[in-house]
């Protein structure tokens, strides 16, 4: 059975906390919000913890889990040294939304790197998560709550329709701040490397650390992504979902043809058009996913609108996208996923 218990970030009742933490303690998993998305919370120094993690996410077992702590006497527990270039970023970007690679630990066991040598960390900027952290005084695994391939959840509802009944307790702390993942970052080799775009923006990094980059991989799919969770299909409704690049006007015309031609062969048609050209669709269920200048808006509903389609049973999501720059390339990244690879470049320009 799980509980699922509501608390409130700004008055975090500490006695729930305490009972919360005692599930964790005993290897047990608790589902908490951050400020990105909602993560599956267990003990990272139990092997048996963190194997309900991946049973309860039908996670694949070399897709690494990234550890949530709330102090730094937590970090050096499990990771071998703290690079110059890291400590710079963790002062800029910690508590919050950036995910850093570090040489880890013996106490780290394989299951949670997938094999690798390098563990995954971050320390979070939501109240409840490093409330939880802090009582329980370990360091927790904390995929997003959700089964995998599925958008992440950013309500406990959308949780709760993933994870009811396998998991111990969900904490309903509201809607996520970002509604985007973290970013994650690799600062171990000379050129800083972006592995998985989030909400934590290259440009913001740059500012910190003057040379960052993207893994080529995760721009192109033809070469091995260094992040493993990069090779999956991800964050996909039941529906086919289309992905439309190119200039605003000739998206919104792809897209009304597209939504007929689906229309006409029965099929039930959703499309996720941003607010600049929400007035020029004509057919299907329509959603705005918020202003083309303003990309966080975006991000934020992006996770909610794809779980929608599911509710409405829609067959087809017809997605307009966006420019790849700033926030905008974590919105590309995980619609490309969505979308599994039914990208439309529209007009001359694209
Ligand atoms: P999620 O838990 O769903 O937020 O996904 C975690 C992401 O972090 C995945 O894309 C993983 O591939 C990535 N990740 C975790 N640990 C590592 C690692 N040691 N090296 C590279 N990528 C990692
Ligand atoms: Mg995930």
């Amino acid at each position: 059975m799980t509980i699922v218990v509501k608390i409130d970030r700004e008055n975090i009742d500490e006695a729930i906390m305490i009972e919360l933490s005692h599930i964790i303690k005993n290897n047990g998993t608790v589902v908490f919000p951050t400020e990105t998305v909602y993560g599956l919370g267990a003990n990272a120094l139990s092997d048996i913890a963190v194997a309900k993690i991946f049973a309860a996410k039908g996670r694949p077992s070399d897709n690494p889990l990234i550890v949530h702590i709330s102090n730094i006497e937590q970090l050096d527990r499990i990771v071998e040294i703290i690079p110059e270039k890291a400590k710079v970023l963790m002062d800029k970007f910690w508590p919050g939304p950036l995910t850093l690679l570090f040489k880890k630990k013996a106490v780290i066991s394989d299951m949670i790197t997938g094999g690798l040598d390098t563990v995954a960390v971050r320390m979070p900027s939501s109240k409840i998560a490093l409330k939880l952290i802090e009582i329980c005084d370990l360091p927790l695994v904390g995929p997003s709550a959700n089964i995998s391939g599925k958008p992440s959840p950013t309500t406990a509802e959308h949780v709760i329709k993933d994870l009811d009944g396998k998991v111990d307790a969900i904490i309903d702390g509201g809607d996520c701040e970002f509604g985007m993942e973290s970013t994650v970052i690799d600062v171990l080799n000379e050129t800083p490397m972006i592995l998985r775009p989030g909400s934590i923006t290259l440009e913001e990094i740059a500012e910190a650390i003057n040379t960052v980059i993207y893994d080529p991989a995760m721009m192109h799919n033809t070469i091995i992504a260094k992040s493993p969770g990069q090779k999956y299909i991800h964050y996909a409704p039941k529906g086919e979902v289309y992905l439309y690049i190119g200039e605003a006007d000739d998206i919104a015309n792809a897209i009304n043809q597209a939504a007929a031609r689906f229309i006409d062969e029965s099929n039930k048609v959703m499309i996720l058009g941003t607010e600049e050209n929400i007035l020029n669709y004509k057919e299907g269920i329509i959603l705005n996913l918020g202003s083309r200048t303003n990309p966080m808006e975006i991000s934020s509903n992006l996770f909610s609108m794809l779980r929608k389609a599911d509710e409405l049973k829609a067959d087809i999501i017809l997605v307009e996208g966006v420019e790849e720059e700033g926030l905008g390339v974590a919105i590309m990244n995980r619609l490309k996923k969505a979308s599994g690879g039914r990208i439309i470049n529209c007009g001359d320009s694209a």
